[in-house]
């Protein structure tokens, strides 16, 4: 299977399906990433405040997989947390992963309220100019928190990792984002099983019309409509099949009833107030 590329504003590529460990059990992690690159997934999406870096970098050391052919991103977490005190944090998820740079940092979410995001910017700035990661990025960042921090900086984010799925798809931040270069990642791509998504006709009706399931329809969708995803399972069977989407299409038609199926449908927490 030939997993589709995305080249961000940094030039670097990113595979556009990869696999999320957010709610991995640390002491499973090992075991379920194994799993996963076995599958055939070379991208990993974790973060600092999963506590499970070090599962992913075990699995990692044990895969024997070239490091240029893994993608892996980690995000900081810049809650009450100074942008001095900022480097410790990625050398900590750099020491856990066993890795001395990752392929794209992020700042988790915004926290308005602790109004450190800029300062913390600066810094993964600084981090890329130093080759501990490749790329660097933002997650959970609203029009405003994104307009502040291009006024403020040099480095456009090559990301903004938000929270998209058919009942919720942000289209006037990701409208924002496609004209200033900054890709799309969509987290809880599959609603995160906090709604009926897979009996909606729009999915049912393409699943049985491709002899796919409802998941793979929905993995299917984001990639045509150029979302980064990296929908998270624990069973190697979920895996496979979240993987297994690219030997077919969905037409312009099925992509535009799923699209449709936009409610305002937030799963997780709001960006102006989680801090
Ligand atoms: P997802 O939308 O990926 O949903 C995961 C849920 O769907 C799990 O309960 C899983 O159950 C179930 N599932 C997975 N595959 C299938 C399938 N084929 N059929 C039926 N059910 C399935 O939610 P996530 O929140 O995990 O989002 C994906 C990733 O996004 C995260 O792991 C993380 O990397 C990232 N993320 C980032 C956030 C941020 O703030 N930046 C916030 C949240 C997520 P089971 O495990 O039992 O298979």
């Amino acid at each position: 299977m030939t997993i589709p590329t995305i080249t961000l504003n940094s030039g670097r590529d990113i595979p556009q399906l990869g696999f999320g460990v957010f709610k991995v059990d640390p002491a499973e992690t090992e075991r379920i990433v194994t799993d996963a690159l076995e599958a055939g997934y070379r991208h990993i999406d974790t973060a600092a405040i999963y506590g499970n870096e070090e599962g992913v970098g075990r699995a990692i050391a044990k895969s024997g997989i070239p490091r240029d052919e893994l993608f892996i991103t980690t995000k900081q977490w810049i809650t009450e947390q100074a942008a001095d005190r900022s480097r410790p944090a990625i050398e900590s998820s750099l020491e856990k992963l066993g890795l001395d740079r990752v392929d794209l940092y992020l700042i988790h979410w915004p926290a308005p309220a602790n109004d450190l995001y800029v300062e913390a910017w600066h810094a993964l700035e600084q981090f890329q100019a130093d080759g501990l990661t490749s790329s660097i990025g933002v997650s959970n960042f609203l029009v405003p928190h994104l307009e502040r921090l291009l006024d403020a900086s040099d480095i456009v984010p090559a990301v903004n990792q938000i929270e998209v799925h058919p009942a919720y798809q942000q289209p006037g931040v990701q409208a924002f984002c496609r004209d200033k270069g900054i890709a799309i990642e969509a987290w809880a791509p599959l609603g995160q099983g906090k709604y009926p998504l897979f009996e909606e006709a729009a999915v049912a009706d393409a699943a049985e019309a491709h002899g796919k399931t409802p998941a793979q329809v929905v993995v299917r969708w984001h990639l045509q409509r150029g979302h980064i995803v990296f929908p998270k399972s624990n069973r190697a069977e979920r895996m496979a099949e979240n993987f297994d989407v690219t030997d077919f299409e969905l037409t312009i038609g099925e992509v535009a009833a799923i699209t449709a199926l936009e409610r305002d449908g937030r799963v997780g927490s709001h960006p102006d107030s989680f801090n």
